[in-house]
C-alpha cells in the first residue's frame, strides 16, 4: 500500500513537471505558398496561419532577417496568429527582370510611389516603367493583411548602426520621432518603433526601449510605417541585432500584451 502511494505521487510529480515543460498552447501553422507576379517573373508571399482567431498578424519583408522570422515562429507557436513573409532566397533587395532589364529595390521601401521611386534610382540607373510593376506587388502582399488586424513588422539589425538612438536629438533619424524612451539596461540595436500611443506608454512604463512616429513624419522614406501612419492605422515594428533572438522574442511578448488590452 505504501509502495503504490509512493507510486502515485510520483506520477502525480512527474505530471505536473512534465505539464510545467511542455506549453499549454501549442499551434501548427496552415501554410499557403502564393505566386505573386513582378514583371517577367514571380516571388512567392507566404501566409503562414497559426491561429485565425488572433487579430495579431506578422510581416516579415527582409528575407535575410531570418533571426527576426525565428523569433516571431517561437511566438506564434503557443500565442498564435498570422505570419506572413516574402520569400527571396534569403536576400534582402528584391530583383526582378522585366523587358530585357534586370531591377533591384529594397521591399520595405515599397509601400509609397515616393520610396519605390528612390529606392530604384538608388540601386541602378532610374527607368520609370519599373515602378508600377512593384507597386502592383506591394498592393499584392497589402491585400493579404485582412482588416481590423494588429499588424506587426519584424526586422533585425547590425552592430553601431540603425538603433533608438538614431532618433534622438541630433541623430540621424530625429525627424521622425515624436517621442523617444531609451532603457539604459538595453542594446540600443533592441527596440520598438511604433505609430500607437497605447505601446508607447506602456513600453516606457516597462522601461523598454521605443519610438513613437510622428503623425506626419519628415520624410516618406515608402516603409510600412510611413503607409499606416498616413493611414492612421496602429503599426509598430520590432528590431534587434541579428542573433538577439531572446531580446527580440522579450519585445515582441511585450507588444503582444499590451495590443491585446
Ligand atoms: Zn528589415
Amino acid at each position: 500500500m505504501r509502495s503504490l502511494f509512493i507510486f502515485i505521487t510520483c506520477t502525480v510529480i512527474f505530471c505536473s513537471c512534465a505539464r510545467t515543460d511542455s506549453p499549454a498552447k501549442d499551434f501548427t501553422p496552415a501554410v499557403s505558398n502564393l505566386s505573386v507576379a513582378l514583371g517577367d517573373t514571380s516571388f512567392t508571399i507566404q501566409v503562414s496561419i497559426f491561429d485565425s482567431s488572433s487579430r495579431l498578424i506578422f510581416v516579415h519583408i527582409h528575407d535575410d532577417e531570418q533571426t527576426a522570422k525565428n523569433a516571431t515562429h517561437r511566438f506564434l507557436e503557443h500565442q498564435g496568429g498570422t505570419l506572413i513573409s516574402i520569400q527571396n532566397n534569403g536576400e534582402r533587395l528584391i530583383t526582378f527582370p522585366f523587358n530585357g532589364r534586370s531591377y533591384t529595390f529594397d521591399p520595405n521601401r515599397m509601400l509609397t510611389r515616393k520610396g519605390i521611386i528612390e529606392s530604384l534610382q538608388i540601386l541602378q540607373p532610374f527607368d520609370e516603367k519599373a515602378v508600377p510593376e512593384v507597386e502592383r506587388f506591394a498592393n499584392s502582399l497589402l491585400q493579404k493583411i485582412p482588416a481590423k488586424s494588429y499588424v506587426i513588422a519584424m526586422h533585425n539589425n547590425t552592430a553601431n548602426n540603425y538603433s533608438v538612438l538614431s532618433y534622438l536629438p541630433n541623430g540621424s533619424l530625429q525627424g521622425e520621432a515624436e517621442k523617444v524612451h531609451v532603457s539604459k539596461k538595453m542594446d540600443p540595436d533592441d527596440f520598438v518603433f511604433t505609430t500607437d500611443h497605447r505601446i508607447f506608454n506602456g513600453l516606457q512604463k516597462r522601461d523598454i526601449s521605443v519610438v513613437l512616429q510622428k503623425e506626419i513624419p519628415a520624410t516618406d522614406d515608402g516603409s510600412l510605417s510611413i503607409l499606416f501612419g498616413r493611414r492612421k492605422i496602429a503599426y509598430t515594428n520590432i528590431e534587434a541585432e541579428h542573433n538577439h533572438i531572446n531580446d527580440q522574442l522579450q519585445l515582441l511578448e511585450a507588444v503582444a500584451n499590451i495590443a491585446a488590452k
